[in-house]
């Protein structure tokens, strides 16, 4: 039995008609662009979450660079994140010409450690992008108190966390601004490029939506140099029609790692821990397991598909040499960079194909220790 990390045609399958009839509906009208579908998901996406705009966008990574845009954050400015995300969420802050300043994870969470924040600040510092990282929500609060004692803006970064809850909200409603990445892999994914912003205030949607169309509100009238970020209509109608399976699909996703975690723990190093009042959507499911690439080896031996999310930290990326951080900086990320392995988590995994991946951890582990 072949099981990979994701698989996407079995999503599709489940769907199949729906989204062709989407499709179909989208070419017929030939309104390919700022139609319907987009206003349609950007108002049911938003509600969703909590919060009064939603701004469809291109891309996830477009959606953090507008975002600080709409925020004026630019060059000369820092912005404080984490090193243990995609590498999309440091592209942005340097696309607007901002400096990232990397703080540390909380090592049960993965996500960004909030006592570190006092440190990474200077005078230069304008924002917070906390990445609620696997599907698991960041600590808001303390986070929040932190940019609202210094007067910053914090810009979630919800890319793998769409209906994650935090003390009963959804994560996407905390920020200034919530930027999701709809790509194909994630919960609720496109097939295409697609991401959209979320935010309460007024005066910052209207930015947005300025900024994703040349800078434009009227035709041919360019108030400021925006850029060509929209949301096609396509992508737009084909999340109309998964929107609705969320809530499902994510359930799904909770009580395969539900059965991993009883499964599994005590065997690998540990299992996903969730934070008292919060949810965790499972985009990855991650354990720790110290020979983690003998077992890696070993489960696609078997044809069980696994990852590393990530393997080389944003801040030992070559790409980033320039910002000056060096092995030792971030003890955390860099220890469970080592350790970390995600196993195959999609909602149409059958119960034969998680046992067998189950079954396949066990053997590995158990045959090393
Ligand atoms: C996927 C992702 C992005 C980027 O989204 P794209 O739509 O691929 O541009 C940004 N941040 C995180 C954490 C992501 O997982």
């Amino acid at each position: 039995m072949s099981i990979p990390l994701n698989d996407l045609q079995a999503q599709f399958s489940s769907i199949k008609p729906e989204v062709m009839s989407a499709i179909e509906g989208v070419l017929d009208s030939m309104q390919l662009f700022l139609g319907p579908q987009n206003r349609r998901f950007e108002q049911s996406f938003a509600s969703y979450c909590g919060c009064e705009y939603g701004i469809s966008v291109s891309n996830g990574t477009d959606a953090i660079a507008l975002a600080l845009r709409a925020c004026h954050i630019g060059a000369g400015d820092e912005v404080i994140t984490v090193s243990h995300s995609f590498i999309a969420t440091v592209e942005a802050i340097a696309q607007v010409g901002a400096t990232p300043v990397f703080v540390d994870i909380e090592p049960d969470t993965y996500t960004m450690d909030w006592r570190q924040l006092e440190g990474a600040l200077s005078e230069h510092t304008r924002a917070i992008i906390p990445v609620h990282l696997y599907g698991h929500p960041a600590d808001m609060h303390p986070i929040l108190d932190c940019a609202r004692e210094h007067g910053l803006r914090v810009i979630e970064d919800a890319s793998q966390a769409h209906g994650a809850m935090y003390q009963g909200k959804r994560v996407g409603s905390f920020g200034d601004i919530a930027c999701f990445s709809l790509y194909c892999s994630k919960n609720l994914g496109a097939y295409g490029e697609a991401g959209i912003c979320l935010t309460s205030d007024a005066e910052l949607a209207q930015s947005l939506r300025v900024l994703r169309d040349h800078g434009s509100r009227i035709l041919y009238q360019h108030e400021i140099l925006g850029a060509n970020a929209r949301m096609d209509e396509i992508q737009a109608a084909i999340l109309n029609v998964k929107m609705a399976h969320l809530d499902k699909w994510n359930e799904q996703r909770q009580a395969h790692a539900q059965l991993y975690s009883e499964q599994l723990q005590g065997i690998v190093e540990t299992v996903p821990t969730v934070r008292e009042g919060a949810s965790h959507i499972f985009y990855v499911y991650v354990v720790q397991v110290r020979e983690r690439d003998q077992l890696r080896q070993y489960l696609s031996e078997q044809g069980i598909g696994s990852g590393i999310h990530y393997p080389t930290p944003i801040h030992l990326q070559p790409a980033c040499q320039h910002y000056g951080y060096t092995r030792g900086m971030l003890p955390i990320t860099e220890a469970v960079c080592e350790r970390i392995i995600s196993l195959p988590m999609y909602p149409e995994l059958t119960s034969e194909q998680l046992q067998v991946v189950i079954d396949g951890v066990k053997q590995n582990v158990m045959a090393v220790v």
